[in-house]
């Protein structure tokens, strides 16, 4: 079942797309590297490997076009010149720099986005231990976002006691956010949803990204096919290609939820090739998102009855596309009838919402550190 409603979603995501416009292209140059930033009027569909010649790099966009004075006022800049014009149905984007011209990639932030990243000469892409974000106030924690999964029609899984997983998760969220506004009154916390709605994958990474969020944390209940079953726990994912097929079964129910959405053709199939590209787009911040994770996995042990399955990875839409550090936290098995019973409860809701919140105060400090605050 699981593999039938993967080949589907491949499938679809094959469909012909209408052209995105690109609208705007905007460049941030340090010593260290060139980040050239191209946004589009809709989803970019594709685009292909940067292309090196000389010290020019070649982008192409297929099925795009773009929109005049889309160059931003960044991007002059003596070492850089940036050019665009089309050919037949390709947008196709040259840049040429003076200086840098090390490793070369391109990744999507966000459906609309994708980074260009040129690293100085002799330089990597790959973070170092320090390259790190700077302390500024960009990376200020001050907005953590809490995504309660599905609503609304989106049900999510149904427990061995008859409760849905899009109850569970909303009130383990605004649980959540209470105790997160009680003890930092000064940041902001972000709800994807409030109520018993359905809101999109996409748009949850959107509101996310738009609300300029710092950590998102993504809520669910884990569930087998078949109920009761003796399999329990928590366990937390980050986004990676999977280790094991059990994790991508987790990824494929949960990816399931865009079968109530009406445009699916947004979501790029997640094969390997892509999930490399939308990890290699996290890999700034990949190890803070560890951090949560592992923190949140020695909380919810020490603090609750439920036990720790681990950290794990696999390919979530909803976590593809987060410009923040990014964890989705499938906290007890609703098809166990011990963990279902617990995860249902007030008193299991509350204490699963506390352990997270504790793993936030240890990822607080190692932040805060790291960030030179
Ligand atoms: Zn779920």
């Amino acid at each position: 079942m699981v593999r039938a409603l993967a080949i589907i979603l491949i499938v679809v995501c094959f469909r012909s797309v209408p052209a995105a416009e690109l609208q705007n292209i905007s460049c941030e140059v340090t010593e260290q590297r060139i980040l050239i930033t191209i946004k589009s009027s809709s989803t970019i569909d594709a685009f292909q490997k940067p292309e090196r010649k000389g010290s020019t790099v070649i982008i192409r966009f297929p099925s795009s076009t773009f929109s005049k004075g889309l160059i931003d006022s960044s991007c002059t800049n003596g070492n850089l010149a940036l050019n665009v014009e089309q050919i037949r149905t390709f947008t196709v984007l040259r840049i040429t720099a003076s200086s840098h011209l090390g490793d070369v990639s391109a990744v999507r932030s966000g459906q609309q986005e994708v980074v260009v990243t040129i690293a100085s000469a002799g330089g990597s892409n790959e973070q170092s231990e320090n390259n790190i974000p700077t302390p500024n106030s960009h990376w200020k924690l001050d907005v953590i976002v809490i995504d309660a999964g599905h609503g609304g029609v989106d049900a999510g899984a149904e427990g061995v006691n008859g409760i849905y997983e899009k109850n569970i998760t909303l009130a383990i969220a605004k649980r959540l956010r209470t105790l997160v506004q009680d003890k930092y009154p000064d940041t902001k916390v972000v709800m994807t949803r409030e109520t018993d709605t359905f809101v999109e994958l996409y748009k949850r990474t959107q509101i996310a990204n738009e609300s300029k969020g710092k950590l998102f944390i993504s809520i669910h209940c884990n569930s087998m096919p078949s109920k009761p079953h003796p399999a329990r726990g928590t366990e937390t994912y980050i986004l990676r290609p999977g280790r094991n097929s059990d994790a991508a079964s987790v990824a494929a129910r949960e990816n399931a939820s865009i079968q109530f959405e009406k445009l699916i053709d947004r979501y790029a199939s997640l094969n390997e090739d892509n999930l490399i590209l939308a990890t290699m787009a996290q890999r700034s911040f990949v190890r803070f998102s560890e951090e949560l994770a592992s923190n949140i996995q020695k909380c919810v042990s020490s603090r609750t009855q439920l036990k720790s399955r681990g950290v794990n990875q696999a390919g979530f839409f909803v976590l593809v596309g987060a410009s923040m550090p990014n964890v989705l936290i499938e906290t007890a098995f609703i098809s166990n009838p011990e963990d279902a019973a617990y995860i249902s409860s007030v008193n299991g809701q509350s204490e699963t919402a506390q352990a997270v919140l504790e793993a936030i105060n240890g990822y607080v400090r190692t932040y805060e550190k790291a960030i030179g605050q």
